[in-house]
């Protein structure tokens, strides 16, 4: 039997499944989550997501997204679900510490089988089942190919293939990066046959901005932009206290990044935001040969893909871009 058939008769196989993404769950995570939680339910099967904490609000309109439940929220409750489910899915990460380190022993010491399905480097193994991928753009991506492969198409209907074009336009910055297939465009077609209103999903993400949000955006840019013209890096730092004054909620950075890699010339962009207890960091480049993963895991305690990563940093906000400017030029080669 196929990988694609097994993860079928599993979800058959179960009565109590959860499924789990990594924390601050992206486009990727929702869409992938919401799609099988769908997948599962057209199989005649109720499925619960459990998700560390909660996604910002643009991410929240998929029908089905208001019963997410999240560890911060409901920690007993989760607590529960995932002690008690026989099937658990873990969507979109490759490793159990990406739940977060509150989640993490909890899932670590369930005793459902569990389904990794994910395109990140490195898959650690611990699931039962691991369907990993990452030459492919997207969680979602590797979804439709279960729905697919496993000869389940006609189950296929509006609210997954919404919620599968979600994550494959979030995870690819609108069908941009080199992760994009031939193959992604015909899913891409097959789930506008199937109902899918691209153009809600656009709207939904992107036409929903905050006018604080766009003024911290702005100043971002404006104030608090530095280029490394030598390195042609990019990086933008903001204070817990910028982020005060613009009343930031959750997501009103996301995507900055790479506003500040669209400006001509850049191989890499980061952006540093002061957190509660540590400086977090997001990383962007282009090109193979600058891997930007490498310095996020040997600096930063993170990873990802080659070009979009992540990582923190324990200490104030002017050291952390002090040491990425020391160790960049290792990473970053200029053209
Ligand atoms: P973002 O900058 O959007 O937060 O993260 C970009 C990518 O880096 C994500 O898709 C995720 O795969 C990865 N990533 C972010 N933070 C971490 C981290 O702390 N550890 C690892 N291994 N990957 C991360
Ligand atoms: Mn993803």
């Amino acid at each position: 039997m196929n990988v694609y058939k097994q993860i079928v008769s599993a979800i058959q196989e179960s009565n109590k499944i959860v499924i789990t993404s990594h924390k601050s769950p992206d486009g990727d995570s929702i869409g992938s989550s919401i799609a099988m939680q769908e997948f599962c339910k057209e199989l005649g099967k109720t499925a619960i997501i459990c998700h560390p904490d909660p996604a910002p609000d643009f991410l929240m309109w998929l029908n089905g997204s208001n019963e997410i439940l999240s560890f911060e929220k409901n920690e007993k409750l989760v607590q529960e679900k995932i002690q008690t489910a026989d099937l658990i899915f873990c969507l979109d990460y490759n490793e159990t510490g990406r739940v977060g380190k509150e989640m993490q022993p909890v899932l670590d010491a369930a005793s459902a089988k569990k389904i990794m399905i994910d395109h990140h480097l490195n898959p650690s193994g611990f699931a039962d089942i691991t369907l990993s991928d990452p030459t492919i753009c997207s969680t979602c991506q590797i979804i439709f190919d279960v729905i697919e492969f496993s000869e389940n198409l006609e189950l296929l209907n509006a609210s997954i293939g919404t919620a599968l074009y979600l994550g494959i336009m979030t995870d690819t910055g609108s069908f941009r990066f080199p992760s994009i297939q031939v193959r992604t465009h015909h899913i891409l077609a097959s789930l506008i046959e199937n109902g899918v209103k691209h153009y809600e999903v656009h709207e939904n993400v992107f036409d929903t901005n905050t006018l604080d949000r766009l003024r911290l955006r702005g100043y971002a840019c404006s104030e608090k932009m530095e280029i490394l013209p030598e390195n042609q890096v990019a990086i933008i730092s903001l204070t817990k206290e910028e982020l005060k004054r613009f009343n930031h909620q959750k997501g009103d950075t996301e995507g900055l990044v790479n506003v500040a890699l669209s400006i001509h010339g850049m191989r890499a962009a980061v952006l540093f935001t002061e957190a509660d207890e540590y400086v977090k960091i997001s990383f962007r480049s282009k090109g193979k040969e600058n891997p930007i993963n490498e310095l996020a895991s040997n600096y930063f305690s993170g990873g990802g893909h080659a070009n979009a990563s992540g990582g923190r940093f324990d200490g104030t906000i002017e050291d952390a871009i002090k040491l990425f400017k020391q160790v960049v030029s290792n990473y970053i080669k200029p053209i």
